[in-house]
């Protein structure tokens, strides 16, 4: 738990190594060879800004859609992957403004954070961020709110209380949408639980922005919530599947291919 909070923190962890230990035992717990922590610490201090100039709007966690004053709806989006995502692109230079559901993570460092609760505050937050060379849809927005929040708590009566629905905005398809303010690159993330690729692919192009990042949310996947994720990432001219990593160097390794993007545009 605390290596997980230091991991939300941006505190990156060299090792623990596998191996022989000092009471006899095999497993993870071995200190990382002094080179090894040379090298990540050295990369680390020579990561040049790439995308600096660059201004990025992320969106971040789930939305609190109210039902009434005590009761919302919810999912179970922690927050990390969006928040890792705003904290990569900063290192790397970029003015980033985080757009951010309820969560329990610390601010990254380097980036202007604004929270809302609900879908509707969350595109109001974005829209006034524009204009921004690029924008990461990573939030878990709600798909639906209470047409009717009720202003009282809703008592428990003998009949359940039919719950009205109204769809939320659908704020990466808002942005991507051809405009002045539109920006270069517009990022999506998809969490699905079966065709992965062919829904990702279906979604990217009916929401209009240029990448997916696609992963799978099926049982026992433990990405909602957890510290790794194995995405796939997926635009105009097919797909990359990356391996298995952390979310922050998921994070890492998208602001790389950002900052390569843009370098080839210019
Ligand atoms: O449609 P679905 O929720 O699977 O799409 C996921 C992508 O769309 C994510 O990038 C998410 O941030 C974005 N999204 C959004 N607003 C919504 C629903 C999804 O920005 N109302």
């Amino acid at each position: 738990d605390n290596l997980a909070q230091l991991a939300a923190r941006g505190v990156r962890a060299i090792g623990p190594e596998v191996g022989e230990m000092a009471c006899g035992e095999y497993g993870p717990g071995r200190m990382a060879e002094p080179e090894t922590i040379a090298r990540a610490v050295r990369s680390h201090l020579n990561q040049s800004r790439r995308l600096a100039g660059r201004k990025a709007v992320v969106t971040s966690g789930p939305t609190h859609e109210a039902l009434d004053p005590v009761r919302y709806i919810a999912n179970r989006s922690s927050g990390r992957q969006g928040h890792a995502v705003a904290r990569a692109l900063a290192a790397q230079g970029a003015e980033t403004v985080l757009v951010s559901g309820p969560t329990n993570l610390a601010d990254p460092p380097g980036v202007e954070v604004v929270r809302v609760s609900t879908a509707v505050e969350m595109l109001a937050a974005c829209r006034a961020s524009l204009p921004a060379d690029l924008v990461i849809c990573a939030a878990a927005v709600a798909d639906w709110r209470a047409a009717r929040p009720a202003r009282q708590k809703i008592k428990k009566s003998t009949a359940a209380p039919v719950l009205e629905l109204v769809e939320n905005p659908d704020i990466l398809a808002h942005l991507s949408k051809p405009g002045k303010h539109r920006a270069a690159l517009v990022v999506g993330f998809a969490a699905e639980t079966g065709s992965l690729i062919k829904r990702a692919k279906a979604k990217r192009k009916k929401k209009g922005c240029d990448w997916i990042v696609a992963n799978d949310v099926s049982p026992g996947s433990e990405v909602f919530g957890g510290a790794s994720n194995t995405v796939h990432l997926i635009d105009a001219g097919g797909q990359e599947n990356w391996p298995k990593m952390s979310k922050e160097e998921i994070a890492e390794r998208l602001a790389e291919r950002i900052a390569t993007y843009f370098e080839k545009a210019d």
